[in-house]
């Protein structure tokens, strides 16, 4: 037969204490964690509203220093690094994430996405496209597609952009200004006849191009230029430019 030693029984109120004392202590310290992170967050948010990105960016990173396991915060930083124009410190922190062990699958999709922002506006275009690649093989999504679509648009590789817009539109976009960029795509290709099914009665196609001479200025952006294309060479949206002068 088992003896229980009494000594034990009076040690049990204590165990018990300290286990209540212990949970209190986490609760309490993950509360101040959880109140300090939104204090944080709220920091960010002002700095961002009001465009300071550099304050912004500081907060950030205290916040991602006192969790450090959120990897979304670090996630936000390296799109904030970006659009204060350091991609190369954004690439850092998108690496440096996909280099942690277990990231769960659908944050490194976004991160691959995001890592392929970074390098187009690092100008680093045949890292963007693998990384592109990358995203659409393993999973294909509208924003990796719509991604590709304005790569190779800028790459001038139009059976790649054509094939990226019908898969968009294969998804039921069919915003207008995607069925024109199928139709300049196809004519770019040398497809013109199946251009004509989407747009028959396209200037491009019946020949009457505008006037060649003359100031002409983009309806989307306001870039203006004295020779008319189809696509603006500032904003690469197709027939927006319109003669002004
Ligand atoms: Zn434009």
């Amino acid at each position: 037969m088992i003896s229980l030693d009494p000594s034990w029984l009076l040690a049990l109120p204590l165990l018990f204490a300290m286990g209540w004392v212990s949970a209190r202590f986490d609760l309490r310290q993950s509360r101040a964690a959880r109140r300090s992170g939104e204090e944080r967050l709220s920091l960010v948010i002002a700095a961002l509203v009001t465009k300071k990105r550099e304050e912004a960016a500081t907060h950030l990173l205290s916040a991602i220093r006192d969790n450090p396991d959120d990897l979304s915060l670090q996630q936000a930083l390296g799109v904030l690094l970006r659009e204060k124009g350091e991609p190369d410190r954004a690439i850092e922190v998108r690496l440096s994430l996909l280099a942690r062990p277990g990231i769960d699958e659908e944050l490194k999709q976004q991160a691959l996405l995001e890592l392929a922002r970074d390098y187009l506006a690092a100008g680093i275009l045949d890292r963007a496209e693998r990384t592109i690649d990358l995203v659409i093989h393993e999973q294909p999504t509208q924003a990796a597609h719509a991604l590709r679509l304005s790569l190779m648009q800028r790459l001038s590789r139009w059976p790649e952009a054509l094939d990226s817009a019908e898969w968009l539109l294969g998804q039921g976009h069919s915003e207008p200004w995607l069925e024109r960029a199928r139709f300049h795509f196809l004519m770019e290709s040398g497809r013109a006849e199946e251009a004509r099914g989407i747009q028959a009665d396209h200037p491009r196609l019946m020949n009457s191009a505008p006037a060649a001479q003359g100031l002409f200025i983009c309806s989307g952006c306001g870039f203006q230029t004295r020779r008319h294309g189809w696509q603006c060479a500032g904003c690469g949206h197709w027939d927006t430019l319109a003669l002004i002068q």
